[in-house]
């Protein structure tokens, strides 16, 4: 499916107008490539580089187990190689080229905040959340009982943690409550973009897969599904070649109906968990704070969920985000209620109060209205949780991330 891209740099003067999407396939990494980035090739992508070579297809596992388990970030390092089949990759320009954490931001609450910088054919940065403790809604309060040390990644004080991914830069879906929103779309990243972000922050605390306890979610700059393949091209590589599992993975989709009616398809072994941010109780007020709505409605929304074959206890999660005197007040509780009931889906909602952002018309509800709200949902036997903002002082927590410079 093909739609027209509308390059965007700024909020449009009216949210009536539609929303530019870009459906394309955009090309997952590929070793036909003759050079570039190692990182992002699955090991049958790596044993094609080195069977190029005149290699054994092995050597193309060693590779795989030098980048996405032991980290290492230099091709002369992978000292499982020989000497002469380092130099000789080097020679022709490959290189590992994982993303590589560019600055660090730490917050009171144990949060760090990261641009990680992308240098791919267009160089840029994006941003990644590591949230020590974890903030996945049942069970995450924010309490930290302990801080990252100033400029050090802590000396594993955290025994569970999730990384905020990103997918794209910027973002092309114009939710109004939102800064990412405000830059535009700049690109897709790459698989291997996606992937490495989670590596290179798994390297700065040194997480072993197996070990500790982490989850992914897909909740950071960028709408992952209208970058679909990359998306899922990443997912692949963390489970397969990383080790983690789909389950502990979840995505954030704003509703990209044709996004969904594929994620829906895709086999268990590699789907992660699915969040529909929902942020509004009727198509109306919806359509008002995110103007896709106007493509795809709630309806087209759930009736695309509703094929998902879900694992034992899994549920879908719908996001939403309270605004003060718009999307916060007791009846849209029951509203809300009533709409997730209609779904028929096991489901359950996280509620997100707004994080603030420069020149917004929007307030934050105080902590009783959402506790109210979360209240009337549980009484209509809607289980909802409060999503603790993390790292709201370094522009961490949801829907602040903008490569803000300052902390
Ligand atoms: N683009 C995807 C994933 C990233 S946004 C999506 O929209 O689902 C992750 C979550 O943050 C979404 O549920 C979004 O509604 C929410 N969000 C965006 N801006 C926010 C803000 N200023 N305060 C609180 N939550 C926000
Ligand atoms: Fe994009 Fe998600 Fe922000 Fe909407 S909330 S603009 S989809 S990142």
């Amino acid at each position: 499916m093909m739609l027209k891209v509308v390059p965007r740099n700024t909020v449009p003067d009216n949210p009536d107008q539609p929303v530019p999407l870009d459906f394309s396939e955009a090309a997952a990494e590929s070793p036909e490539l003759r050079s570039g980035p190692l990182f992002g090739l699955d090991a049958g992508g790596l044993a094609t580089v080195l069977k190029r070579e005149g290699e054994p297809a092995w050597r193309g596992e060693q590779i795989a187990e030098a980048i996405y388990h032991q980290y290492i970030t230099e091709l002369s390092s992978i000292t499982t190689l020989p000497l002469a089949l380092r130099q000789k990759l080097e020679g022709e320009g490959w290189r590992i080229g994982r993303p590589e954490i560019a600055k660090v931001f730490q917050s009171a609450d144990g949060t760090e905040r990261y641009l990680v910088e992308c240098a791919g054919a267009k160089p840029e940065t994006v941003e990644t959340v590591w949230m020590p403790e974890g903030d996945d809604g049942e069970a995450g309060d924010g309490s930290e009982e302990e801080q990252a040390g100033e400029g050090q990644p802590d000396a594993k004080t955290w025994r569970r943690a999730t990384v905020c991914v990103s997918s794209q830069v910027g973002c092309a879906v114009n939710c109004q409550f939102c800064l990412t929103a405000r830059l535009g779309l700049k690109r897709n990243l790459t698989a291997g973009e996606i992937a490495g972000q989670v590596v290179a922050v798994f390297d700065r605390h040194n997480v072993r897969v197996g070990r500790d306890r982490v989850n992914l979610v897909f909740m950071g700059m960028g709408e992952p599904f209208l970058n679909y393949n990359n998306f899922m091209a990443a997912v692949r590589l963390l489970v397969r070649e990383v080790g983690l599992s789909p389950q502990r993975m979840t995505v954030s989709t704003s509703g990209i109906v044709p996004g969904i009616e594929r994620f829906v398809q895709e086999p268990g072994e590699v789907r992660p968990k699915l969040a529909i941010s929902l942020n509004a109780p009727n198509d109306e007020v919806r359509a008002e704070v995110m103007p896709i709505n106007r493509k795809w409605p709630i309806a087209a929304v759930v009736d695309a969920v509703r094929p998902m074959r879900l694992r034992p206890h899994e549920r879908i999660t719908f996001e939403y985000v309270l605004l003060g005197g718009v999307t916060d007040r007791p009846e849209q509780a029951r509203e809300l209620a009533r709409l997730v009931r209609r779904t028929g889906l096991p489901a359950k909602v996280n509620l997100i109060a707004w994080n603030p952002g420069p020149d917004f018309n929007y307030s934050t509800p105080k902590a009783e209205t959402a506790e109210q709200f979360r209240y009337a949902l549980a009484g209509e036997g809607i289980p909802a949780y409060i999503r603790q903002p993390r790292g709201r002082d370094i522009f961490a927590a949801c829907g602040q991330l903008k490569r803000t410079l300052e902390a």
